[in-house]
């Protein structure tokens, strides 16, 4: 298999089959991540890739599900996406569900008709990253989009028919944003009805722009109480039925799972819980111990 220096996989979705069909993230600028700091955005030559897929072939050729990596194979324009996608299906003909992760600004570069031609081709679900729905927040970490792009483009995925998740970073608009972070986030997710809320939390890792801002006094950061309570105000406002992940966050408790609505008062109860009971020292050793986003 090709898988370059930094590949993301989602992991909520099996290990196997991964095909990787971009390197490196296009955009590259969020102030909180390194992940591609080093790795120049290209695609992967239809020859490695075709090479991948015989040989996921000769391991399962009954394979229904596959994931593309790595940040953002969705900015591949139709012309070059679906001929990935119809290779997928010759070589892996019982192909149903392909996965995908991108950012809001790749599915600019597409129609409706077209992402419709790619739901037939088997593109079934896409991950955005999305960070938040705050216009303050995103030109703050720089994510390079804006509150009206999240929903024009998270429309066309509806009226295709394409089953998308939407991530919410906890703490990301520091103690500054942290309110209108989550309450607008929680606004535009809900107007975007997908089909999965995904939420993590801030970690300031070594080399990240915000790491150096909070170093100079100009970011200032949550602590782990005022991050449970900034995710309490998101989920509070979110008033859209997903399936709910809350991950890096509330220890010991599992507050993941389907019919969000239904589980929304638990789900508060819980953080609440955990706002005036929880180990802060514990989550703030969790934080230290992460490497990675
Ligand atoms: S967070 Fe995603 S979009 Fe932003 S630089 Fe990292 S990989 Fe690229």
């Amino acid at each position: 298999m090709h898988f370059t220096d930094t590949v993301y996989r989602n992991p909520y979705w099996p290990t196997f089959p991964l095909l990787q069909i971009t390197q490196g993230c296009t955009h590259n600028r969020c102030k909180f991540c390194t992940m591609y700091q080093n790795v120049d955005f290209r695609l992967q030559p239809m020859e490695w890739i075709e090479e991948d897929l015989k040989e996921i072939a000769s391991i399962d050729p009954n394979a229904k599900t596959i994931q593309l990596l790595s940040a953002n194979p969705l900015v591949m324009s139709y012309d070059k996406l679906a001929p990935v996608l119809e290779m997928i299906n010759k070589y892996l003909p019982k192909m149903e569900y392909i996965y995908t992760q991108g950012r809001v600004s790749d599915l600019k570069n597409k129609s409706v008709t077209q992402l419709c031609k790619l739901k037939e081709l088997g593109m079934r679900e896409i991950s955005l990253g999305v960070e938040s729905g705050d216009d303050d927040t995103l030109d703050r970490i720089n994510k390079g989009y804006h509150s009206s792009d999240i929903i024009e483009q998270c429309s066309k995925l509806k009226e295709a028919g394409i089953d998308f998740w939407m991530s919410f970073l906890n703490g990301v608009g520091g103690k500054e944003l942290s309110q209108a972070h989550a309450v607008n986030s929680a606004k535009i997710f809900s107007q975007c009805e997908p089909m999965l809320v995904g939420t993590g939390c801030l970690t300031l890792f070594p080399g990240t722009p915000l790491l150096e801002e909070a170093e100079k006094g100009k970011f200032q950061p949550l602590s782990e109480k005022e991050m449970l309570i900034e995710l309490k105000t998101f989920a509070e406002n979110l008033t859209c039925d997903c399936y709910f992940i809350t991950h890096h966050t509330v220890s010991g408790k599992n507050l993941t799972g389907p019919d969000f609505l239904k589980r929304k008062d638990s789900i508060i109860t819980a953080l609440d819980d955990e706002i005036a009971h929880g180990d802060m020292d514990m989550l703030a050793a969790i934080r230290r111990s992460k490497r990675t986003l």
